[in-house]
């Protein structure tokens, strides 16, 4: 059969799928479907390095590795100024979207703890100037002041939540939380109640170290493997029960920017408090950590989380050691 042949069968069937009664419209029925479903997903994407473009990256294979984990608390124009502590938690949205600003001018790529712990299990390289935006509590200017100003800029940043505190009047309801999940921010785990986890034993201590991780893990549907301790209070026992619930890392209060492996629970941060200038904070990130000019394809699209979390099947089977400490499966759900 000839070309011309094998063209006007194409074109026939072309004809016939025309004009067949209700395939497009169906078809099209299906996209609009497909549309409205998705419709609170805003595509929220980090732009590819253009093609075979020199781009600057911290190579695969360092053991400890200058990553400044930024420590937020509220992002609001502090409501009491008699509120010392209040104030020192509270970083203006105005000074918060300067710092940001910042960061993006000066070559700094926040990413995410699945990022940091895929470097340093070495199956990732991480991009020039890797910086983690962390924010404690899960307070209701999160998501209105925080994250519009994060998504304007691209970045990625995590969100240590208290899964007892969801839904309340001052902080993240269960629905700003899936959304964050779903764009770009991380959710970490900050007990139950922040408690002093250092006060606590057995089935107290399991409670709220375990119940928030199985809390979010529900709403989420996908595993919570960072951990914050509350007003960084921590000792050998806490550690213990942290990483034999299940976490991977967890963050303290200690000032600090180098991080490895080896001291995943007791990784340092870096203070962001109320009224900081712009220099001292630009001051506390340190020097960067050395980067290496590299020619490569375009990186595949990614979500801004990375790679695809792991899917959980519920119910989640109890650490043996909360089980022994007299701890019960009982209050896990979210108010
Ligand atoms: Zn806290």
């Amino acid at each position: 059969m000839g070309a011309f042949a094998l063209l006007a069968l194409a074109a026939a069937a072309l004809l016939l799928a025309a004009a067949s009664p209700d395939s497009r419209p169906a078809a099209q029925a299906g996209i609009h479907q497909a549309a409205a479903r998705t419709a609170h997903a805003l595509p929220y994407r980090q732009r590819p390095p253009p093609a075979a473009q020199p781009v600057s990256r911290v190579p695969a294979g360092r053991s400890a590795i200058r990553v400044p984990i930024l420590m937020y608390h509220y992002i609001r124009y502090n409501p009491d100024p008699r509120d010392v502590l209040g104030f020192n938690l509270s970083v203006t949205p105005s000074d918060f979207a300067m710092q940001m600003d910042w960061l993006a001018a000066n070559g700094y790529h926040p990413i995410d703890f699945d990022d940091l712990r895929g470097y340093l299990l070495g199956q990732a390289v991480l991009p020039e100037r890797p910086v983690v935006l962390t924010f404690d509590d899960g307070y209701r200017d999160l998501y209105t002041t925080a994250y519009p100003i994060l998504r304007a800029h691209g970045f990625k940043a995590v969100s240590y939540v208290v899964s007892g505190f969801v839904g309340r009047s001052t902080n993240v309801t269960a629905e700003q939380v899936l959304e964050m999940d779903a764009n770009g921010i991380q959710i970490g785990v900050h007990t139950v109640s922040h408690a002093d986890l250092t006060k606590l034993s057995g089935g107290g201590l399991w409670h709220e170290v375990y119940d928030s991780k199985v809390a979010l893990e529900a709403l989420l549907g996908h595993p919570v493997l960072d951990f914050c301790y509350p007003s960084g209070r921590f000792d050998d026992a806490v550690v213990r029960a942290v990483q034999a619930a299940g976490y991977l890392t967890a963050t303290t209060t200690q000032p600090g920017v180098v991080h490895t492996a080896a001291d995943r629970y007791v990784w340092t941060r870096v203070r962001v408090g109320g009224g900081e200038s712009l220099e001292q904070l630009v001051a506390d990130l340190g020097q960067p950590e050395p980067a290496e000019r590299v020619t490569a394809p375009p990186a595949p699209q990614q979500p801004l989380h990375g790679p695809p979390r792991r899917p959980i099947t519920l119910p989640l089977l109890a650490p043996p050691e909360a089980l022994a400490a007299g701890w019960r499966p009982n209050e896990g759900a979210l108010p």
